[in-house]
């Protein structure tokens, strides 16, 4: 049979994978301000195609700061466990204070520790854009603990701060920033902190 007397293939379905861009909440705390890292780390997140939407400096209420680490149970809990077994772990906890207390209360006063760390001065709130901006900006940012963090990172390049240090003075890790965690807690925190027509 001639070959063009056979029946057309349909062309193969062309398959158009846009990611959907995403929007997260960052806040560089009051170290960052303080120590002028502003424009540096800015600088990181525009290097690697992120929009920037919205930006404000605030004085941050009592009363945001505990409404932002209002990140629920899970969080009170496991943060409680976390502190509480590094004091055992540590000796530091010489009257067994900690020993004695329930791990979501002692959830509660990391809370309370995030609260003073945040309302220490000016925080500089920002929204950021782009496909898979939450898991990119979380990678740039680094892990909580700065001396852990990889060189690279913002936590790992600019801050040297242990848990050690921030556990025994019963404070939070100066980390310098904070990054939302996943799609459901930007969503929040971006509501939490900027009305709608503030976001470009
Ligand atoms: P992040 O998302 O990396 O900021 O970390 P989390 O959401 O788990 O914790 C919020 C903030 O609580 C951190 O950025 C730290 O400032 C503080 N924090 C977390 N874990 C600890 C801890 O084990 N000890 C102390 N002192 N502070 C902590």
């Amino acid at each position: 049979m001639a070959s063009n007397l056979l029946p057309k293939k349909p062309p193969p379905p062309t398959i158009k994978m846009k990611p959907a861009a995403e929007q997260t909440l960052v806040l560089i705390k009051p170290d960052g301000i303080e120590r002028g890292l502003v424009g540096e780390i800015i600088g990181r997140f525009e290097k690697v195609g992120l929009q920037l939407i919205a930006a404000k400096l605030v004085n941050v209420s009592p009363d945001l700061a505990y409404r932002h680490y209002d990140a629920g149970e899970e969080w009170f809990q496991n943060v409680g466990k976390k502190v509480q077994q590094f004091y055992r772990e540590h000796g530091l906890d010489k009257g067994e204070a900690f020993a004695k207390m329930e791990p979501r209360e002692i959830g509660k006063l990391v809370q309370k520790w995030n609260v003073d760390y945040l309302t220490a001065g000016p925080v500089l709130a920002m929204v950021w854009r782009g496909p898979h901006a939450i898991g990119i900006v979380r990678k740039i940012v680094g892990p909580t603990y700065p001396d852990q963090a990889p060189p690279g990172t913002i936590r790992g390049d600019f801050a040297h701060e242990s848990v050690l240090d921030a556990n025994s003075q019963q404070r939070s890790v100066h980390n310098l920033i904070h990054a939302s965690d996943s799609p459901a807690s930007a969503k929040l925190e971006i509501e939490l902190w900027f009305h709608r027509k503030e976001i470009i």
